[in-house]
């Protein structure tokens, strides 16, 4: 009988790839695991015990088929892994890398359930894509037929970037716009090289160009190209855009400079990860080299920021946040990694005011949780007569993001929101309230994760296809 490649999670413990030393990476923007090497990820796959009803696929977004590319791998067949893995997911490397796996697919693996440690499903998603583009199995995308008819898609995210790949394998025609001199979104110029290295990005850009998808940056639509204008061109339109405003603080004295946005401050470092000279990089306005930091906020963006301050070499970095740490929002291994690099956290904390033009302290308010809120989730209170201030001389505010007023800004009538200002759309197929217009993505959920927008993308695509189908068809009669 062939020898039993699975099952291993009794004799095998969980291990990740290895992680640099906290004293060397938080020198630089490299990510911060190795790969894992081939005996390893066979080991570590060779752990799933092939549930019958696996959970983890359960509470994967896009249904991955996690215990077949598992088994595999184990079975050192990786080309088969990576053909069932990449059947399902446009981009395995980047949400092996960047999905939070705890909240997600082994977070609710069984093993994890029964005290063995996780199958480290992401870091295996990585391996086998990763080992696909070296051995050259990633290839342009080739359609059987082309066909005559067009896409627009606004916004070159991952939202944006997996419809085109499913479009384009059908045939269509796809043009993508974005305001950026970069495609990728969020990939490109909000997180940064120590989760997710540039190239990896470009690479999957530069696939798509292969594939025959035009790309046309530096094009911000509603300025420098209307909507209508790429609505009249295509026989359809997908909107991607994601969502960038950034929540309004109004404590006294935050117009002082040196109070700077997230996103502003994480793009600059992301272009100088591309090597390119950035005049608010260059003068210290975007820069915390040798500044006393606090970043406010405790999500996926405020660790990045406060991590990518450590790396520029801030004199010290600190974070200020209204809960504890069991209830923040971002990822516990993300604020482990944060605390290992020298990041200090302060619980339980919230900004009142600021002080100083430029800034140097911030008014803080001590905190602690009360009873539940409406959610469940209990609410942070104030404790009167325990305000201190913070020094600080750059503060770099991490709140989260809303959408932007897209049918004002773009002029569209007709193209509904929701009372929080997202793009009404149907969730699985992405149809908004205009014939032949699409939405995918943070732009229609809210800011939330890669993973969903490429589910959304993918979905969407499908939907699309079926409307050109149509159309098609009527144009026939
Ligand atoms: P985006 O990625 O935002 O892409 C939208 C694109 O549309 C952009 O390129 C933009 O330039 C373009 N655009 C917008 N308006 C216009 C216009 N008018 N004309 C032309 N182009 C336009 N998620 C994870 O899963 N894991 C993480 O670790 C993680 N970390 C994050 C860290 C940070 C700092 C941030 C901000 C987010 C993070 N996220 C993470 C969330 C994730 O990045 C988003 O959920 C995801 O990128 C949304 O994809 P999208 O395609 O909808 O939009
Ligand atoms: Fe897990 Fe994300 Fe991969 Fe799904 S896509 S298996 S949630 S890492
Ligand atoms: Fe394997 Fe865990 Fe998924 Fe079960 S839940 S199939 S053990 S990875």
């Amino acid at each position: 009988m062939a020898k039993q490649p699975m099952l291993k999670f009794v004799s095998i413990e969980r291990d990740m790839p290895s992680k640099r030393d906290a004293d060397q990476r938080n020198k630089d923007f490299n990510e911060i695991y190795a790969e894992f090497a081939d005996e390893k990820a066979k080991e570590q796959a060779s752990r799933c015990s092939q549930c019958g009803v696996p959970y983890c696929q359960a509470h994967c977004p896009l249904s991955n088929n996690i215990p077949d590319w598992l088994r595999m791998t184990a079975s050192g067949r990786l080309e088969e892994a990576y053909a069932i893995s990449q059947s399902t997911n446009t981009f395995p490397e980047i949400c092996g890398r960047i999905c939070p796996q705890d909240r997600l697919c082994e977070g609710n693996c069984v093993i994890e359930q029964s005290g063995h440690g996780t199958v480290t499903i992401g870091s295996v998603e990585k391996y086998i894509t990763d080992t696909a583009w070296e051995q050259g199995w990633v290839k342009p995308i080739t359609p059987a037929t082309e066909r005559d008819q067009s896409v627009g898609i606004i916004g070159a995210g991952p939202g944006g970037l997996a419809a085109a790949d499913m479009l384009r394998r059908a045939g269509v025609q796809v043009t993508v716009y974005d305001r950026y001199d970069r495609a990728g979104g969020l990939l490109t110029y909000g997180i940064p090289g120590f989760k997710l290295e540039k190239d990896i990005v470009m690479r999957r850009v530069e696939q798509l160009e292969q594939s025959g998808v035009e790309f046309v940056l530096n094009c911000n639509v509603g300025e420098d190209l209307s909507f209508d204008a790429i609505r009249g061109k295509h026989d359809a339109v997908l909107i991607a855009t994601g969502v960038y405003k950034t929540r309004v603080l109004t404590y006294p004295g935050v117009t002082a400079e040196g109070i700077v946005r997230a996103i502003d401050y994480l793009t600059v470092s992301n272009k100088l990860s591309f090597g390119d000279e950035v005049p608010e990089y260059e003068d210290g306005s975007l820069n915390a080299k040798g500044k006393k930091v606090v970043v406010i906020g405790g999500g996926d963006t405020a660790m990045d920021c406060l991590r990518t301050a450590i790396r520029q070499g801030a004199t010290s970095v600190k974070c200020l946040y209204r809960r504890d740490r069991a209830n923040m929002p971002g990822s516990q291994r993300e604020v482990q990694n944060a605390e290992e690099e020298g990041v200090e956290f302060d619980w339980l904390t919230a900004p009142k005011g600021f002080v100083g033009e430029p800034v140097t302290g911030v008014m803080v308010q001590k905190m602690r949780l009360g009873a539940p809120d409406a959610s469940g989730r209990r609410a942070p209170e104030v404790i009167e007569g325990a305000d201190y201030v913070e020094e600080a001389d750059l503060v770099i505010k991490a709140l989260g993001f809303e959408p932007e007023d897209l049918p004002k800004l773009w002029g569209v009538d007709g193209l509904e929101v929701t009372r929080w200002g997202t793009i009404r759309a149907d969730f699985q197929t992405g149809q908004t309230s205009l014939d032949g217009v699409f939405a995918v993505g943070d732009i229609v959920r809210g800011a939330s994760l890669v993973v969903w927008a490429i589910k959304d993308g993918r979905d969407s695509a499908e939907a699309i296809l079926d409307y050109l189908n149509d159309a098609k068809a009527v144009a026939a009669e």
